[in-house]
């Protein structure tokens, strides 16, 4: 296959871009274009594409050879972007991106080098091939490339294992050290902010395109069912502590994937104060990347856990100073504050307290109360 029928296929690449606006101007044009019956066939597999995305099944990047396919993309953003259904939005995001992280597996040095430079105008550089790494020290070897820090820095906070942390690598003069299956991640990454991110003007849908969004919004409204929100009575949201609404709002919005220790810290806490497992399951269920076998696993081992001193069943919702420590205390970050918190150790704590304070007739909202009665635990 040649070099640029390889790139064509990434839909960020220089190549597919410059191909899109030879055949189409601006979407305008591009809408013009697919409407003709000829060209139908690209709308239907655009189709095709937003379904494997809302199944979550693999998307299958069409052979370049009829360079007409670098359109199913861009048709298939359209089409989302007409629904303006965000949980829709973040579901073609995540399979979108998945896909090119499957596909650069496959590929080598210099199409990765290529994509990250000219497509993504990053500044990234090969640290030569095996023979010439052996000069450097043992444990620098398995690093295939270096990648500027504020390129790094673009995609990595989205990413919550410790080893995206910048201050867990290894910096050379504001070069990243970086291994090739790192590299893939970042790009893919990069590409899903742009799908979840990118702004599309959009022009009137003509007959073809509005026969899709309307058989698209009818699969969704099955398919999605079970992630319309959870009801959950305001009395109940509105005593929950900074971290848990900012952990929970962040689930149910479908756009983010919370860490390990946030998803364990919500659902102990949502078990501890009485949700079910499958009302906890629902919370979770949002989220681009889930995969519910797993979640339903988690939450399960969660509220199975056995206490030996008490007859409660459920591991004890992750107090204040680790989720400080995990930068999930939002009061801790300076993003919010609640003079609550300065009297708890434990959301749980949080939640009884200003749960019983909204349970009063009239409810309870001059907190002057605290000072007299509480002793401080914490300070911000
Ligand atoms: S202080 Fe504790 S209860 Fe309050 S937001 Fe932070 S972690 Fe949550």
């Amino acid at each position: 296959m040649s070099r640029v029928l390889q790139l064509l296929k990434y839909p960020f690449s220089r190549e597919a871009r410059q191909t899109s606006l030879r055949l189409a101007r601006d979407l305008k044009a591009l809408v013009d274009l697919l409407n003709k019956p000829e060209n139908h066939y690209l709308v239907e597999e655009a189709e095709n594409r937003i379904y494997s995305a809302i199944t979550q099944s693999e998307i299958t990047y069409p052979d370049m050879r009829d360079e007409k396919h670098v359109l199913v993309y861009p048709a298939a953003r359209l089409i989302v972007e007409e629904i303006n259904n965000p949980r829709l939005r973040a579901l073609q995001a995540e399979a979108e991106s998945k896909t090119v992280n499957r596909l650069l597996a496959d590929e080598d040095n210099e199409v990765l080098e290529t994509l990250c430079n000219e497509a993504l105008g990053w500044n990234v550089e090969t640290m030569g091939n095996l023979q010439e790494r052996v000069q450097l020290p043992l444990s620098l070897r398995s690093f295939e490339f270096r990648i500027r820090f504020e390129n790094f820095l673009e995609v990595a906070p989205d990413f919550h294992a410790d080893e995206w942390k910048l201050i867990n690598r290894y910096v050379d003069k504001g070069w990243v050290l970086i291994r090739k299956r790192e590299l893939n991640r970042l790009v893919s990454g990069k590409f899903r902010q742009i799908i979840m991110f990118g702004h599309l003007d959009l022009p009137k849908l003509p007959q073809r395109f509005a026969e899709a969004v309307q058989r698209i919004e009818e699969e969704i409204k099955g398919k999605l069912r079970k992630f319309e929100p959870l009801k959950i009575t305001g009395q109940v949201t509105s005593a929950f502590p900074p971290c848990i609404q900012k952990m929970y709002d962040d689930s149910m919005s479908g756009q983010v994937n919370l860490s390990h220790d946030a998803r364990f810290a919500l659902a102990a806490f949502l078990l501890r104060i009485g949700m079910t497992e499958d009302e906890v399951n629902k919370v979770f269920g949002h989220s681009p990347d889930s995969d519910n076998r797993q979640i339903v696993y988690q939450v399960d081992h969660i509220a199975s856990k056995r206490s030996m001193k008490s007859d409660t069943t459920g591991y004890t919702p992750t107090g204040c100073k680790k989720l400080q420590t995990n930068n999930l205390c939002p009061v801790y970050l300076g993003l919010t504050y609640d003079p609550l918190c300065e009297y708890v150790l434990n959301p749980l704590a949080f939640y009884s307290t200003r749960a019983w304070e909204i349970s009063r007739e009239p409810p309870i909202t001059n907190h002057s109360w605290y000072a007299k009665s509480k002793e401080k635990k914490q300070s911000f």
